[in-house]
């Protein structure tokens, strides 16, 4: 021993050892590396430095472990001058050792690195290929569900969403909305729903459909209408919503995840819980941007088929705005459905595509049903 080199805080690996191992007090002689254990009769290891094989580990990947040829006895330190004093000895044998054992630690630190990145984007993708997978598929699952489920849910609604007075069954404009139902129905995409008409006496402009069929016309939206027609193109497109389904969408998409995944499991009871719940929120009359544009189309569509000039839906949403356009207040069918010149032109866009047709007009007294309002 050599007394006037530094000593390092370490520790030491050896069969002779109580437990195998011990801590230790090292020091660096020119030739080796000698270990001091701190037990019982404190007995003395040495490595010969030109037969060390140095290796890199521990938690921080700090710690030198240098090993005898046989590799009987492994002598340790995480003392930064242990690591520099180790270094610089033996003329550098083991400095070539070292920097080959950093390298390979650099390489791997990196590729974990990478492998972290590479395996949070594949989670991260992975999520959101679930979450849209599972609203497509809850969409899907939508149209699967049997239209009680829309009822139930439209049933529950109605206390909360239809504000009184309520004009009575036989009243002129009850029977006249009603009559356009009843000629629209035939050409519904699913003519068999259960289609009411409440009239709301409102000078509101309004007009809207709860999930399952029953829609709500206000008599502020059936006094602005100049022609039967047009009432029909208003009555059209909240019939398409219905038939769309876009109540249970809304619900899907407003709850997210949780809806679209009681959709996939079929949990009825769950949604038509949900259903009521969204109902006070009037979350299930109010729609994206999408499914504005497909009651449109699919309204247009039925007009069409039902001999109705579609274009007088369109000529509906170009008076009200120009009239109550400013005023979203006055006519909240207008401000919940935006985009009017874009819609106009749809239509226009959809009749081209569609077979020319003799259109009829309505056999409805509009003016005496007005005149009933007063
Ligand atoms: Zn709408």
């Amino acid at each position: 021993m050599i007394d006037s080199n530094p000593t390092f805080r370490g520790g030491l690996f050896h069969a002779d050892l109580p437990d195998g191992r011990s801590g230790a007090s090292i020091k660096l002689t020119r030739t080796e590396l000698v270990a001091e254990a701190l037990c019982e009769g404190q007995p003395q290891f040495a490595i010969p430095l030109n037969e060390c094989q140095l290796d890199l580990g521990g938690a921080s990947g700090k710690m030198v472990f240098c090993r005898n040829a046989d590799r009987s006895l492994t002598i340790f330190s995480e003392d930064p001058s242990f690591v520099a004093a180790v270094a610089q000895s033996a003329y550098g044998t083991l400095e070539a050792q070292f920097r080959s054992l950093r390298a390979r630690r650099r390489g791997e630190a990196n590729r974990f690195r990478v492998g972290v990145v590479a395996a949070t984007l594949a989670f991260a993708l992975v999520c959101v290929g679930v979450y849209f997978g599972v609203l497509a598929a809850a969409r899907t699952a939508v149209r699967a569900l049997p239209i009680r489920i829309d009822e139930q849910i439209g049933e529950m609604a109605i206390q909360s969403l239809v504000p009184e007075p309520r004009l009575d069954a036989d009243h002129p404009a009850t029977l006249l909305a009603h009559e356009i139902v009843q000629q629209l129905q035939p050409h519904a995409a699913i003519p068999e729903m259960n289609f009411r008409v409440l009239v709301v006496a409102s000078d509101e402009v309004n007009a809207f459909a709860l999930p399952g069929g029953q829609m709500v016309v206000y008599t502020g939206l059936l006094k602005k209408a100049e022609s039967p027609e047009q009432i029909a193109g208003v009555i059209a497109h909240e019939m398409s919503h219905a038939t769309l389904r876009h109540g249970l969408q809304g619900v899907s998409q407003s709850l997210g995840i949780v809806a679209a995944v009681q959709f996939l499991v079929g949990d009825l009871g769950g949604l038509v819980s949900i259903g009521s719940q969204l109902a006070q929120k009037s979350i299930l009359t109010s729609y994206s941007r999408t499914a504005e544009t497909e009651a449109d189309l699919e309204g247009a569509r039925m007009l069409h088929e039902a001999g109705i000039d579609p274009v007088a839906m369109a000529e509906f949403f170009a008076l009200l705005e120009a009239e109550v356009g400013d005023i979203p207040d006055v006519a909240a069918w207008i401000s919940t459905h935006p985009q009017h010149a874009q819609r106009v032109e749809d239509i226009r866009r959809l009749l081209q595509g569609l077979p020319k047709k003799q259109y009829r007009s309505l056999d409805l007294d509009l003016k005496a049903t007005q005149q009933a309002l007063q």
